[in-house]
């Protein structure tokens, strides 16, 4: 079975206990206006275009066929048929395409050469995103064999998808990294465009039905999601579900903007800036009782 990724990412170590290779799979439902990763929200391939990298030489639009490099050697999007002559005639690495197909057993074979890191520090593989569930059948294919390998095995999820997607994928996930990021759910509307009802459900039903193992992780977005109001509705939520689970925040960072740039995206938080510390919002969620991940 093949399956759309856009990375497998070796030694990672904030995806999971010890040290992990993490596979990053294409598609999200969710529009989450802050995300660092864009190139990975569309299920099909992307391509981008490096313009400070560009030393307009003119190798790239030599070489193709379908006059998709315009005269300041953007893409035409609606001609570019993904063919990839024109990353390899680039020599500074201007362009690149996000995506391609890879079968089960290519990429475990890829996660296998590091067996022996995470046998020496309980690490093991993370499938994440996009959003994993969203290739259901091929995360299922995956998580199925990296059992029968041994393999510790976490995802990394939005949780946007049905239960029964859930259910199916449980008995070979040792810990569900799982995001909360706005409980007020108009306000999540908003800014991911989705509700979050099904994703709270998600989360209560694998802690309180199945007893999983959580770490609920809260990427803090400084105006969005990082005001007392909002912190006290998070910690409410978790301390509500049956079990005790760690909350991890996640500071804000701009890294994905160039991203957004190159892929031909609008990234609306031009504005918005990274706080320089998130100690108080740690300290906060403490004294309401939560569990933190975060030192
Ligand atoms: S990927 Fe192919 S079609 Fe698209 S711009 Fe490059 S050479 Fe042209
Ligand atoms: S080959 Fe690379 S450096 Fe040259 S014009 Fe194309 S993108 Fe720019």
């Amino acid at each position: 079975m093949k399956g759309n990724i856009f990375n497998i990412q070796k030694f990672c170590t904030h995806d999971g206990e010890g040290i992990r290779t993490t596979v990053f799979l294409k598609g999200c439902p969710m529009a989450c206006k802050w995300c660092h990763n864009p190139e990975s929200i569309s299920p099909l391939p992307v391509m981008a275009f490096y313009k400070s990298k560009c030393q307009a030489c003119g190798r790239c639009k030599t070489v193709c066929e379908y006059g998709a490099i315009k005269d300041d050697f953007q893409f035409d999007r609606e001609k570019c048929v993904q063919c990839g002559k024109c990353i390899d005639k680039c020599l500074v690495s201007a362009r690149e395409k996000f995506g391609y197909e890879a079968s089960v057993d290519e990429i475990l074979e890829q996660v296998m050469k590091d067996k022996i890191f995470y046998d020496n520090s309980h690490g093991g593989v993370t499938f994440s995103g996009g959003e994993p569930t969203f290739q259901i059948d091929f995360l299922l294919a995956l998580v199925k064999k990296s059992k029968e390998l041994g393999l510790n095995v976490d995802i990394e999820t939005n949780s946007f998808t049905s239960y029964e997607n859930m259910k199916s994928i449980a008995p070979y996930i040792d810990c569900f990294l799982m995001d909360v990021k706005i409980v007020d759910d108009e306000k999540h509307k908003y800014w991911t465009g989705v509700s979050n009802k099904i994703i709270l459900d998600n989360i209560r039903k694998l802690s309180d039905e199945l007893g999983k193992d959580i770490l609920i992780r809260v990427p803090l977005i400084p105006g969005i999601n990082n005001s007392e109001k909002d912190l006290t509705l998070l910690a409410d939520f978790v301390n509500s579900l049956k079990n005790k689970h760690k909350v991890e925040l996640l500071n804000y960072h701009e890294i994905g903007i160039s991203k957004y740039d190159a892929c031909g995206m609008d990234y609306e938080l031009r504005d918005t800036k990274p706080v320089e510390s998130i100690k108080d919002a740690i300290e906060f969620l403490r004294n309401k009782g939560v569990e933190m991940e975060n030192e």
